[in-house]
């Protein structure tokens, strides 16, 4: 056993996203970040698009912001912590300011602020027209770089050391560090799916080893599919995102003949399937901005037409052809306030985790805001204990050997896509369980399809055709032996 003592005993952080690194410029003691690149590509957080969501304008108010994040949530959010969340949305921008995160002003100097579905009011900040993520994970990444305490480990987590629900260590592709507090970041799992807006290293690995390690999973059911990416044949690649900034600025979903058919600024759940209705008709699905007034479409989203040009298409000119795509988890680890998990020293932020902010249905533009500001918590938190000098538990054995090859994204992408039905979610499971025990891309889309399974209604962004009727709102967690996992 590789034993990286260097690191023992220090805060680990698995994951350079904005979550990860929002943790580490906040962490006050020694702490390692680990990701197997920091280069940004293997992150979600760089492709953002559309910006972070913020009651920061004339006439808007956090009350407001928790209203929309509640009603787009669809009955499943924890109020507490949405208006936890919302309300530290404007402390939220004063740190990208502070960072030097090149937000977009107005002439008079106010911040500009993009509107966005489901949202009441105009409240995205954004940066580089729409290269939002970028500009955020550069400030941050470079704050992060000059600080001394933070050291930067290029690796992957391959598993936890935690005997009796502890954490006692951390294995990585490179070696073994003891420590008693790790923050989880590692993203989301739109990788399983074959069409998805997430990088496809994004496949829920780092989730299925917290549940191995005991960590209870929440609102697992809940994968949210954003209704405009750039339609393409090619599975192998991640599609292209059309930020919902477009529509807000005024485009128009439309079929081949031109013809409009829904409501362009419903949550995007309802914008999905009603999309995904016509796809299933052979019709064929368009986003249209070229009848937008101001700057042109290439000022105002370069980012995206230069996405577009490069997949042989002009907004300029045509009208894009689009589909929905996963691109957001809802569910992970259950959390609480402080980014606490069921395992004692595992916290975990962003993406992985579910605080209950988002409920069945994730409004548009808050995941940066949570994954920043409960970035912050967690490492608070951890900055609040004092240090614990007992000696750590080393491990007896190396990590079980996990297996990562994934060959179901089609099925994944059949049985658990916008539409799902019993006897689909069943077939599905029947492919996946077996694997579970010691894959952990199958054990990740088991808990995804196990959750999807039971719950029988239709809510959010989980529809359930064959559903008898809505149920009274409640919220499912699981731990993995809650799965009928061969023996
Ligand atoms: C195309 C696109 C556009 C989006 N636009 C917006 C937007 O405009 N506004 C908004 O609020 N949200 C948006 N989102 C969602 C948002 O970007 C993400 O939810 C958020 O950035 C997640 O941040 P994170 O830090 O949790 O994860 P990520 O940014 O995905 O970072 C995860 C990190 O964990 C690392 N990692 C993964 N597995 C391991 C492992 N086993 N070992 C070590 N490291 C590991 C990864 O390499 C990466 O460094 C968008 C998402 C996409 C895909």
């Amino acid at each position: 056993m590789t034993l990286l003592s260097r690191y023992a005993g220090w805060p680990v952080i698995i994951g350079a996203g904005l979550a990860g690194l929002s943790a580490a410029l906040r962490l006050n003691r020694p702490c390692v970040v680990l990701a197997p690149s920091f280069s940004g590509e293997t992150t979600a957080s760089t492709l953002a698009q559309g910006g972070m969501a913020a009651a920061c304008g004339a006439g808007d108010s956090s009350e407001s912001h928790a209203q929309d994040t509640i009603r787009a949530g669809a009955g499943l959010c924890d109020p507490a912590v949405v208006q936890r969340i919302t309300n530290a949305g404007p402390q939220a921008v004063e740190r990208l300011l502070q960072l030097g995160v090149p937000l977009a002003h107005n002439a008079d100097g106010t911040l500009a602020l993009h509107l966005e579905a489901a949202h009441s009011h105009n409240r995205i900040v954004f940066a580089g027209g729409d290269r939002s993520g970028a500009s955020i994970l550069h400030s941050f990444y470079t704050h992060a770089k000059k600080q001394e305490n933070i050291h930067w480990l290029e690796a992957s987590l391959t598993g936890f050391h935690a005997p009796n629900d502890t954490l006692q260590g951390v294995w990585t592709s490179t070696g073994f560090i003891p420590t008693r507090h790790c923050i989880l970041a590692a993203g989301g799992c739109g990788g399983l799916y074959q069409y998805t807006t997430n990088p496809l290293a994004n496949r829920g690995i780092s989730l299925a080893l917290a549940a191995h390690a005991g960590a209870r999973l929440v609102d697992m059911e809940f994968t949210q599919f954003h209704p405009t990416a750039l339609a393409s044949p090619d599975h192998t690649k991640r599609l292209s995102l059309i930020s919902e900034a477009v529509r807000g600025a005024g485009a128009y979903l439309t079929l081949e003949n031109g013809e409009r058919f829904t409501e362009e600024l419903a949550p995007r759940d309802v914008v999905s399937r009603a999309i995904a209705a016509k796809l299933r008709q052979n019709r064929r699905v368009f986003i249209d901005g070229r009848h937008l007034a101001g700057p042109s479409f290439s000022e105002r989203f370069p980012g995206i037409t230069q996405a577009c040009r490069q997949a042989g298409f002009d907004p300029e000119r045509q009208a894009l052809p689009v589909q929905p795509a996963m691109h957001y988890h809802m569910g992970g680890i259950a959390v609480d306030h402080t980014g606490r998990s069921s395992v004692q020293g595992l916290w975990a932020c962003g993406e992985v985790a579910c605080t209950g902010l988002h409920g069945a249905n994730r409004l548009a533009s808050n995941s940066l805001l949570e994954a920043l500001v409960c970035g912050q918590w967690a490492a608070d938190d951890i900055n609040g204990q004092t240090n614990n000098s007992s000696p750590l538990t080393a491990p007896s054995s190396p990590t079980p050997h996990y297996t990562t090859d994934w060959p179901f994204r089609a099925e994944m992408q059949r049985h658990l896509g916008i539409l799902r039905h019993k006897q689909g979610l069943q077939e599905f499971l029947e492919k996946t369980l077996p694997h579970a025990k010691t894959n952990l891309c199958a054990l990740t889309a088991s808990f995804i399809g196990w959750a999807a399974l039971h719950r029988d209604e239709q809510r959010g962004a989980h529809w359930r055709e064959d559903s008898p009727g809505p149920l009274p709102p409640s919220r499912h967690s699981w731990q993995l032996k809650d799965l009928p996992l061969s023996s």
